[in-house]
């Protein structure tokens, strides 16, 4: 019942919007608010602060459905789920959770910035620093590619205290958008995901009560690698939508278009591609709804979250692509919806790890 529910409010209110967002790169204002207004933004988060109580599965269901109409829809429910509320949950104090996440379910967009110019897959080799003065914390340096950072209010941010201790230096802070000494910078302009915005972060002597470490001082590294295992969940589900939407589009399509005096869809070939691709998106889903339900399930799910993101972003890449010649030229215009599949994919092999990264995490739980 949810997952059509989101598939009819997807459908509905995301639909509309998709083609203007990519041109322009901005993300409808209105259609955010209705995220909150229908509760996608706080999906797994416990009633008492006001969520909707439901599991990690179902976010993975409104990642997908949303995906499957417009991945840049996706990536804010994913960010704002997965990552920004997860960490919250897991990590946050009493006084911390019953401050922030109601926010974050009611109108606050979170954002989680770990990355910086300097430091993407060798994700602990951050430059940026936060100097103990008393008691609060000063923050300096830069963070890029930042998701959700034109639009969020909360930032989860990552900066080194004690470097002399390398990762175990790494530690999170909570920061609100409006505090002196923070900033957010430039916005990408980029192939795919583009009404999704991306953003630098700038930390100038940013102030920050001790209050506002989120975990243990120094226990940043700790966070990030578990809450980004559950990420990578979230990110096999956005390309599992974002195939099935290419594939659905190119099944309606080969039963339309007529050559030789009869549809396409009639042609063998192309009937064996879509069934090939078909297999791809069953086995991607199947593998994306088994690791989510290990996590609710409080099982172990590393290596399968993994190989969630390194398979479904391959599958999203070939299914687009493949379905993009179903259309023929037709297909590499912005007249048909086959060519943002194609750019949309392509994110899914680079961000919360790239497949480097990933099959480096699967090879290490399969060899020890
Ligand atoms: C649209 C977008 C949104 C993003 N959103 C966020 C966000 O919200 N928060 C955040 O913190 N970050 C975010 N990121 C950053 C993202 O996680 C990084 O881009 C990613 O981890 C890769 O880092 P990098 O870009 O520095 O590439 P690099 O680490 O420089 O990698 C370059 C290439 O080298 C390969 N490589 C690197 N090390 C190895 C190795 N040891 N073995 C084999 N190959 C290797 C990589 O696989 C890749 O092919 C986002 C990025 C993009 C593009």
């Amino acid at each position: 019942m949810f997952q059509v529910a989101a598939r009819e409010f997807a459908e509905n209110e995301i639909r509309p919007h998709v083609e203007t967002m990519d041109r322009e790169g901005v993300f409808n204002h209105e259609l955010l608010g209705k995220f909150f207004e229908q509760g996608f933004m706080g999906l797994a988060v416990p009633e008492a602060y006001g969520g909707s109580g439901g599991t990690f599965f179902m976010a993975t269901l409104a990642i997908e459905e949303f995906s499957r109409v417009d991945a840049s829809a996706g990536v804010v429910v994913d960010v704002q789920n997965t990552l920004a509320n997860n960490a919250l949950e897991r990590w946050g104090s009493e006084a911390q959770k019953q401050k922030y996440l109601p926010r974050l379910v009611r109108d606050t967009v979170g954002a989680y910035a770990l990355s910086e110019a300097g430091s993407g897959s060798d994700a602990f080799s951050l430059a940026a620093r936060g100097r103990q003065d008393g008691d609060h914390f000063v923050l300096n340096g830069r963070k890029l590619w930042i998701t959700n950072a034109k639009e969020a209010g909360l930032f989860i941010v990552f900066a080194n205290v004690s470097p002399e201790l390398g990762h175990k230096g790494i530690t999170a802070f909570i920061v609100e958008r409006d505090t002196p000494g923070f900033s957010v910078g430039k916005k990408e302009d980029k192939l795919g995901i583009r009404a999704s915005s991306t953003c630098e972060l700038i930390l100038e002597d940013c102030r920050l009560p001790r209050a506002n470490v989120l975990g243990e001082v120094g226990k940043g590294y700790k966070l990030a690698m578990e809450t980004l295992n559950e990420g990578r969940i979230g990110i096999g589900a956005q390309m599992l939508g974002v195939a099935r939407g290419a594939l659905e589009h190119a099944i309606a399509y080969a039963k339309e278009r007529k050559q030789f005096g009869k549809p396409i869809a009639e042609f063998q070939a192309i009937q064996f591609q879509l069934a090939r691709l078909a297999t791809d998106v069953e086995a991607a889903r199947l593998m994306v709804y088994n690791a989510a339900r290990l996590k609710d399930a409080r099982l172990p799910f590393l290596k399968e979250a993994a190989m969630v993101k390194y398979f479904c972003s391959q599958v999203a890449e070939r299914v687009a692509s493949e379905c993009l010649e179903v259309y023929g030229g037709y297909g590499f215009t912005k007249d048909y919806p086959a060519e943002k599949y194609l750019r949309d994919s392509k994110i899914g092999k680079i961000y919360e790890g790239t497949s480097f990264m990933q099959l480096q995490t699967i090879a290490k739980s399969i060899l020890g």
